[in-house]
């Protein structure tokens, strides 16, 4: 049967793709956003489809919609863009999750939350499993982010145990893929756009650092297997347990694209963990989803979307 569906942060990265998704699959949707780091391109291709619509507004303030189901989207994802307005983030994420789960009570739909791998900080367990409880820095610049995520999980828990709302958590690990912001700063975004416009490709540390990437049509497939089961809750890894350093990343990278590119090497951002690798056992079992795409070919599909979108 057809839903009515919020998606916030619905114009970003994985937000437009998610609109893509469940339009596909018959449902309406509404899409929130307020442009921050997502953009109207993203879903012009859906504004004249009679079942979607584009809203722009702040998750900050309170909204009314009569939806079925909500997934809130709304933050900024990458670290510069995070850190931009520090204090904006961490009230997006956590009266974002107020206003969103305030709205599922009244309306009793079901309500998901796009956690992050974040909430393990720089971890001490390697793969990281749902179980583990982090080794966050509550003060450093990854926290407004880090500590965002963590009390917007605490509050769906929270009106899960107080208020029986029907929520679901997804710890997202690492996603790319066509639509990224080619300035969005994140590493796969950045190595692609420099390496076609022939720049230096920046290695943060000695990039020894760890990374498990997700093309964003597998996590998408996760998204809606844990929203449409009756079992699980969350919060659930969903990822790609492939793990790279950065230096094997940038390799990759530059025998796709070619070019002439060198590797140039900047100091290591405050806070980065060294390691990051998700534990998908729940989501295998539970949700009897893993992914696919693996990066060679996720990347290739990437590359080929910003060599078009940059006309490089
Ligand atoms: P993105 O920056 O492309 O998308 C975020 C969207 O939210 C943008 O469209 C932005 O304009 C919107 N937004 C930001 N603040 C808002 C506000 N206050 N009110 C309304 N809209 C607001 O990032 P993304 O990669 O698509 O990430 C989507 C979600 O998934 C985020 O919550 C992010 O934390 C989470 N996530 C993503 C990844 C990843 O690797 N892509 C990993 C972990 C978690
Ligand atoms: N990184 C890098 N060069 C860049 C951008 C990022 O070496 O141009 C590194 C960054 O320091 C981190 C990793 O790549 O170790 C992933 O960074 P990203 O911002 O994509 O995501 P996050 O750190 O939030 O996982």
């Amino acid at each position: 049967m057809s839903k009515r569906i919020l998606v916030t942060g619905g114009a970003g990265f994985l937000g437009s793709h998610l609109c893509d998704k469940l339009i596909a699959q018959g449902d309406d949707v509404i899409c929130l956003d307020n442009y921050f780091t997502g953009a109207k391109d993203n879903v012009a291709h859906l504004v004249d489809h009679p079942r979607f619509e584009r809203v722009r507004h702040d998750v900050i303030d309170p909204f009314k919609f009569e939806v079925d189901q909500i997934y809130n989207l709304a933050c900024p994802a990458s670290p510069p863009h995070y850190q931009y307005n520090a204090i904006k983030t961490v009230k997006t994420s956590v009266m974002g999750a107020i206003n969103c789960l305030g709205l599922a009570k009244r309306l009793g739909a079901r309500v998901f939350q796009a956690s992050t791998s974040e909430v393990y900080g720089d971890p001490e367990v390697h793969p990281q499993p749902e179980s583990y409880w982090g080794k966050v820095n509550p003060i450093g610049i990854r926290s407004c982010y880090d500590e965002g995520k963590r009390v917007a999980e605490t509050l769906f828990m929270d009106y899960h145990r107080q208020n029986n709302v029907d929520i679901r958590i997804a710890r997202i690990f690492n996603t790319y893929g066509p639509r990224m912001n080619p300035d969005d700063g994140r590493v796969v975004s950045n190595f692609i756009v420099q390496a076609l416009r022939g720049e230096d490709i920046t290695i943060y540390g000695d990039g020894t650092q760890t990374r498990s990437f997700c093309y964003v049509e597998d996590l998408l497939e996760g998204f809606v297997r844990l929203m449409n089961q009756d079992e699980l809750t969350g919060p659930i890894n969903i990822g790609n347990p492939c793990e790279f350093t950065m230096l094997e990343l940038a390799e990759l990278v530059l025998k796709q694209v070619g070019g002439t590119s060198k590797l140039v090497y900047k100091p290591l951002p405050g806070d980065d963990p060294k390691q990051r690798q998700p534990d998908i056992s729940l989501a295998k079992k539970g949700l009897n989803w893993e992914p696919s795409v693996q990066l060679e070919e996720g990347l290739e599909r990437t590359v080929n979307y910003f060599r078009e979108k940059l006309a490089l």
